[in-house]
């Protein structure tokens, strides 16, 4: 998928529930792939392999190897205060330290940098797990030899080596990272595409000399492409500076002329593609941002939320009816809102099926990035201003728009460097 240049900005779906399944499959010409972590793959037997199988679509595993650095107590499971089954079992997989010390103490960077063995051992398995995992299992042609040999052996696009969460690029994390980056460098054999994940704070895209340090290091080695990971970052809520930031470290990675892709975005990660970004994840309807230290946490099925497509962003199902009836000109015209809602908002509570508000934010989604690739900057910025024009803040009733013009302004304002590699 990315052996030729996109037109359009490229969408992973990040899988958050089997719930989803069903969705992904009727909707699968609304995104490019799927990116699925270890702990769902692990968290249900074989239902989450065997439905990536079915989707033939390109997928990316994240091997969520941070999860074992992190306190004790974050892997265990609420219920019964034991380490969690799907992390053990992902231990097991790994092998090499982490199988060694889970549950006993967290992996510390010591680990790593007096023992390289230990960075050998464990870039190959994790490597190995992401290509061999999701494939049919040898077992399998025996009972279904009809229909499953007709399917293709199923690959994961890029192989993630492991990446850890840095403060900045004296944190001993930063350089253990790029050193599991390099090794799977080493270890790479034909056909295999290298992408390391660059897992950062907001905080850390406000400093210039930082985004040229980080971007000078994965530059320098021939990796295929690059993710990027905010943590836990809010697109609506962040500063001028940290989205001008975000810009300028997309465009400066982009400048060696490698994909870019962004992990958990919004719709301003969607206009990084006029900055270069070559595409990003985000969940149905959730998953616009992720906390590291927070995975896995939730429990049963959230509220849905609505994707008001003028805000470009997720509301609660009451405060998007209220808004939709001080402006009635804000009903969605999608194919699911037609059909649902009609024109009557009193219809509204019938969204209150997270499977409808997943429909919706899939057409807007790709109305959106139908639009914004075929737009040029100017006309966007002129679009967000019209969008904010339009509110009348004391009919907001407390939904901020000012990120709009945050956008617009950082787009705006931003010179897009060139790297020198
Ligand atoms: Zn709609």
């Amino acid at each position: 998928m990315f052996e030729t240049e996109p037109k359009e900005p490229l969408t992973f779906i990040k899988l958050g529930s089997l719930r989803e399944k069903d969705l992904l499959k009727t909707a699968r010409q609304a995104y490019d792939g799927i990116l699925v972590t270890a702990s769902m793959i692990e968290s249900f037997g074989s239902s989450v392999p065997s439905f990536i199988r079915g989707l033939d679509k390109p997928f990316i595993i994240d091997p969520m190897v941070y999860a074992f650095v992190q306190p004790i107590t974050h892997m265990m499971a609420a219920k019964d205060s034991k380490i969690k089954r799907s992390l053990i079992e992902i231990s097991v997989r790994y092998g090499s330290i982490v199988q060694r010390e889970i549950g006993k103490r967290p992996i510390s960077c010591q680990d790593f940098q007096s023992n390289p063995g230990n960075v050998e051992e464990l870039t190959k398995n994790v490597l190995n797990y992401q290509l061999e995992r999701l494939k049919r299992p040898p077992s399998f042609a025996d009972y279904y030899s009809e229909f499953e040999l007709l399917l293709p052996q199923v690959e994961p696009e890029v192989l993630i080596p492991p990446y850890f969460y840095f403060k900045d690029t004296q944190d001993p994390w930063y350089s253990v990272s790029l050193e599991f980056a390099k090794q799977a460098l080493n270890v790479k054999e034909q056909g295999w595409k290298i992408f390391p994940v660059i897992l950062m704070p907001p905080q850390l895209l406000e400093k210039q000399q930082e985004i040229e340090a980080i971007v000078g290091d994965y530059i320098s080695d021939n990796y295929d492409g690059f993710f990027i990971w905010v943590n836990d970052f809010k697109e609506e809520d962040a500063s001028v500076k940290q989205l001008q930031g975000l810009i300028k470290l997309v465009a400066m990675l982009a400048g060696s002329r490698k994909p870019v892709l962004k992990l958990y975005g919004g719709y301003f990660s969607a206009l990084l593609w006029h900055a270069d970004l070559t595409g990003f994840s985000f969940g149905l309807g959730y998953g616009s941002s992720k906390n590291v230290f927070a995975y896995g946490g939730t429990r049963g099925a959230p509220n849905p939320l609505y994707y008001m497509p003028e805000l470009h962003r997720l509301l609660s199902l009451p405060k998007a009816e209220d808004l939709i009836r001080r402006y009635p000109g804000l009903m969605c015209n999608c194919p699911t809102c037609k059909t649902v809602i009609g024109v009557n908002p009193a219809n509204f509570s019938r969204m209150k099926d997270s499977n409808r508000t997943a429909q919706h934010f899939l057409n807007v989604r790709l109305r959106e990035i139908g639009d914004l690739s075929k737009a040029n900057i100017a006309s966007i910025s002129t679009g967000l201003e019209k969008s904010v024009q339009n509110f009348d803040q004391k009919l907001l009733s407390g939904i901020n728009i000012d990120n709009l013009l945050k956008w617009n302004r950082a787009l705006l304002e931003v010179k897009v460097p060139i790297a020198v590699a």
